[in-house]
Formats: C-alpha cells, structure tokens, sequence
C-alpha cells in the first residue's frame, strides 16, 4: 500500500523554498564576518541574510526563481512509484497556487509557460530508487537557473589546463569551473563534483553529492583533502559574493567518485548558489520529519 503523501510533499517543498537550511545559514553568518566591515562583499552577504530571515518568517521564496525541482525519492519494497510522482506533481501544483514556487516551467520549443511547474516527465526531476526497510525517505533540492547555467563537464585531459587524468587534473578542471562562473551562479555558492562515470551519470551524482550537508567530512580522505584544498583555493580567486570581490566564493566543496570507462575520464561540476534550498522528508510508520 503507498499512503497518500501529498500534504507532506507540500510541507517538503514549502520548507525548501522558504526556509534556509541551518547549516547553509551558519557558513553564510561565518562568512559575513570574515569580510571587510563595509565592502560590497559584506554588504551583499549582510542583504542575503536578511532575506533569509525575512523569508522563513513570512514564508516567501528565498529567492524569486524557485528554481527546478528535483525529488531523490528512496521507497521501500512494493511502494507504487506511479502514485508517488502523482502526489510529488500534485503537491508541486499546490506549492505554484500558495506562491512557494513561482511558474518556471516553460516548453522548450514554444516558450509557453504551463503555469503550474509541471511539464512532461522531467518537470519536475524525480528519481525513484528503491531500499531497504520501511521508511521512504525524500530529499528535495530546487535548482536555480543562474547556478544550473554555470555546471559543466570536463573530459580529462584536458589539455588546455595541463589536466591530466589524476587528483590534480580534478583539482585543475573544477578551479577552472569556478573561475568560468565568476558571480554569475550567485556566489557563496557550493560546488557538487562527480568524478567519473559516463555524461549523463555524472551530472546526476554531481547534484545528488550536493545532499551532503555543508559541514560533514567525505568517507575518503583523499577526497575529504581535496574537497578542503578546492574550498580554500577557490576563496582565494577573489571573486566574492555576487562577484563583488571578497573572501567568500564557495561555501564548500563536496566530491563524490563513479566507476568509469577506462577510455573515459569526467569531471562533473553542479555549481549551487548561495540559495542553496536542500530539504529532507522522511516517513515511517506514519510519522512524518523534516530535515
Ligand atoms: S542562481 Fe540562485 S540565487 Fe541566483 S537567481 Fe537563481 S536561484 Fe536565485
């Protein structure tokens, strides 16, 4: 039996879009002070953080795009995963009508808006997998454009970098990527890395890593090294929050690694702004948490 959930989904979205994760809150709060009382840096770091408050108190967007919604949806055994994605769009058109998600889907070829951010089977984005056990766990993330525009792959080598297919041509490819972006993602912003795998897998491991929370440490101490390494040589490119300059370029750094073909080498980078809207939902046994 799959329970109806369409009021929990609502709920899911209503925090993703309105109520900044606590984690992402306190990087941006440390962040602030580390700035040059009265730079531009500051300042923009100081009118985010405002906004934020202003947005978990009067339940508004944190940002006016809402971005893409895209569902990681991990079911147990014998959950209809149809029924699913019918509550998930059916609460998604509920979250467009209460103004928690502006109408951003848009058909490609005509430019018309549907006006209730559904549109074919990727808007909005769901992955189904199934699991162990009986808790359904659901982890939302709402993409912005602005940051989506700025992801890009790398094939390594990469010879324009000097990348080779090692740690340091990772290194290279995602330093480029940060400096391509400059402000236009919406600096802070956190960088999800796939090593690995083929095109298509790689950019859905780069957003699925970004789940991580911010101040958690990678399994891998390779990576876990890299992923501090990437954070503070970006924050020395001098880009800034919102390209103004400053201290603060990315808020972190999360890597993840794929099994590949030996004659295929990607470097995957998903660049999150500082809107950085990731919500968890899980359900057991009735009782329904968010995270
Ligand atoms: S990139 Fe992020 S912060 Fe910038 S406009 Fe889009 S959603 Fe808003």
């Amino acid at each position: 039996m799959t329970p109806d959930l369409t009021p929990q989904f609502l709920e899911l979205i209503r925090l993703a879009a309105t109520d900044l994760p606590p984690d992402v809150e306190a990087a941006l709060r440390q962040a602030v002070e580390q700035e040059e009382p009265g730079s531009a840096a500051r300042g923009a770091l100081e009118t985010i953080l405002k906004n934020v408050e202003l947005s978990r108190a009067n339940q508004t967007p944190i940002c006016q795009d809402t971005g893409t919604p895209i569902f990681y949806v991990y079911h147990p055994e014998g959950w209809s995963t149809r029924k699913l994605r019918q509550q998930i769009e059916e609460a998604v058109v509920q979250a467009t009508q209460k103004s928690y998600l502006r109408p951003n889907s848009v058909d490609s070829l005509s430019g018309k808006n549907s006006g209730n951010n559904l549109g074919g089977n990727y808007f909005p984005t769901i992955h189904f997998e199934e699991v162990e056990g009986d808790a359904l766990t659901v982890d939302l993330m709402l993409k912005g454009g602005g940051c989506e525009n700025v992801g890009a792959q790398y094939s390594l080598p990469y010879n324009t970098l000097k990348a080779g297919r090692d740690l340091e041509g990772v290194r290279r490819v995602v330093l480029d990527a940060v400096h391509q972006a400059q402000g236009q993602g919406c600096a802070p912003g956190i960088l999800g890395v796939a090593i690995g795998g083929d095109r298509g897998s790689g950019y859905y491991a780069s957003k699925e890593v970004l789940f991580r929370r911010l101040d958690d440490e990678n399994e891998n101490p390779e990576l876990a090294h890299l992923e501090k390494r990437l954070t503070e040589e970006a924050n020395q490119l001098g880009i800034g929050p919102m390209g103004f300059g400053g201290k603060t370029t990315v808020l972190g750094t999360k890597i993840t690694a794929l099994n590949r073909l030996p004659a295929s080498y990607f470097v995957t980078v998903s660049y999150m702004c500082w809107a950085y809207r990731r919500r968890r939902m899980v359900w057991q046994d009735g009782n329904v948490s968010f995270e």
